[in-house]
């Protein structure tokens, strides 16, 4: 089966086209045909395809919208000189998978999509104003470009989570607040963190029900997950993807009696105070020159930047109280993975996240912690290390895309 897999931002389009199905997911042998990201989606598009891994056509052209883009992939995939094994035309895709952020409480499963998810899909748009329409976008563009008989599928960030208990999810406000508006920690990242749970069980032979792990996806976005009998049962992100951790440019935990001060104090409206938090807050609002830790290493390393370093500093400790959160939620742990751009690459950040963990039983093995970068999947604890410490990269276009494939083939286990 090809799938196409497909997750929208507002003015983005990043695809992936998975050849895979039941049997070759059980052998892990799912294949990428191509992948690919449009920006810029309304004016002059930034294009960047790839095929195995490699850069293979790049352009810029005028895509007036979603539909327009998905249009030009197809093109793209089914030209002559693309050349893509097995893809002639639209008629060699068979499934199309979108990444939908928010769920709600509606959708704890992947679902295949009809004109009732749709309009779920919609009503969850008051939980997440800024990423529901963007998906919504890409759904009705594949609707089109795809006509009615290719089956597509909504896979949930939110829906990994909807397992963790009312001790988890709930805020400490009024109960019938809760029940009234849905207000509640929903989490995101969720294919992320199953994907991450479902390689360290291969990697270690642990079965399913004995996961006991916290996973920490640090990207742009950053969220921390406990998982324990591969469910998740607390998670950093909350109602929306702004609580928790310190990230790129969010501020994550904050007291939200700040929101009301600084509105006072700079005379700007609730919307503006949620714009420093999103997007001027974080490693870029500390250091005030960059979201980008590699930036941000760079200066410190070698200008010894103060507050570059009081970034990271930041990042790191935030990250850690976490840990000693969720350890002592779930009285202990197996194991500590770290996943996407920076848990996946800044061998620094890690060490200083693991430092001083003695006392948890978590000693990092220095030249293997060196060694896990650019995508490497390896233990980085030492042998005495009673918590092991994990590099796990992660693929969320594979999930999606198997998901997509169970779901259509009604195949079990896609929650
Ligand atoms: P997103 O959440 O947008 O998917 P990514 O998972 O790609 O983000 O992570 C982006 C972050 O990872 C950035 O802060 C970037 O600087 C960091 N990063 C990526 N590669 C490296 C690297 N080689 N060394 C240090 N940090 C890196």
């Amino acid at each position: 089966m090809n799938v196409f897999v497909l997750n929208c931002g507002s003015s983005s389009l990043k695809f992936q086209l998975i050849s895979s199905d039941l049997e070759i997911i059980e052998r892990d042998e799912d294949k990428q045909l191509a992948a690919g990201l449009i920006e810029r989606v309304g004016s002059q598009s930034l294009i960047n395809f790839r095929i195995d891994g490699k850069s293979s056509f790049k352009s810029a052209v005028p895509l007036r919208d979603h539909r327009a883009a998905l249009n030009y992939v197809i093109q793209w995939l089914s030209s002559p000189e693309t050349d893509i094994p097995g893809i002639k035309g639209i008629e060699d895709i068979h499934a199309v998978g979108h990444r939908v952020v928010h769920g709600g409480e509606a959708f704890v499963r992947a679902v295949k999509i009809d004109n009732e998810v749709i309009a779920g899909i919609e009503d969850c748009i008051e939980l997440a104003p800024l990423h529901n329409p963007a998906n919504l976008k890409g759904i009705h563009a594949a609707r089109e470009v795809f006509g009615p008989t290719i089956p597509q599928v909504a896979i949930f960030d939110t829906a990994f989570h909807a397992t963790m208990p009312e001790t988890s999810y709930l805020y400490a406000i009024p109960y019938q607040i809760y029940r009234r508006y849905k207000i509640r920690k929903y989490g995101f990242h969720g294919t992320s963190h199953r994907y991450i749970a479902f390689r360290y069980g291969k990697l270690t032979g642990t079965p399913r029900e004995n996961t006991n792990i916290i996973t920490l996806h640090l990207g742009n976005g950053c969220s921390a997950c406990a998982i324990k009998a591969d469910k998740s049962i607390d998670t950093s992100m909350g109602f929306t993807p702004l609580e928790g951790l310190m990230m790129g440019t969010r501020c994550g935990d904050i007291d939200p009696t700040v929101i009301e001060y600084l509105s006072h104090k700079e005379g700007s409206s609730i919307d503006e105070v949620f714009s420093i938090l999103n997007k001027r807050s974080g490693l870029l609002g500390i250091s005030g020159l960059t979201n980008d830790l590699r930036d941000l290493e760079i200066e410190a390393n070698e200008h010894q930047d103060r507050r570059a370093i009081l970034a990271m500093d930041m990042f790191c400790g935030k990250v850690k109280k976490y840990i000693g959160a969720y350890l002592a939620g779930m009285n202990g742990a197996d194991a500590i993975c770290f996943s996407a751009g920076i848990g996946e690459n800044a061998p620094d950040i890690r060490a200083k996240i693991c430092s001083n963990m003695d006392f948890f039983g978590i000693l990092l093995d220095e030249e293997l912690n060196q060694q896990a970068v650019g995508g490497r999947e390896m233990c980085i604890s030492s042998p005495e290390s009673r918590i092991k410490v994990y590099v796990i990269p992660t693929n969320e276009e594979l999930v999606l895309a198997r998901d997509t494939i169970r779901v259509v083939l009604n195949a079990p286990r896609y929650a």
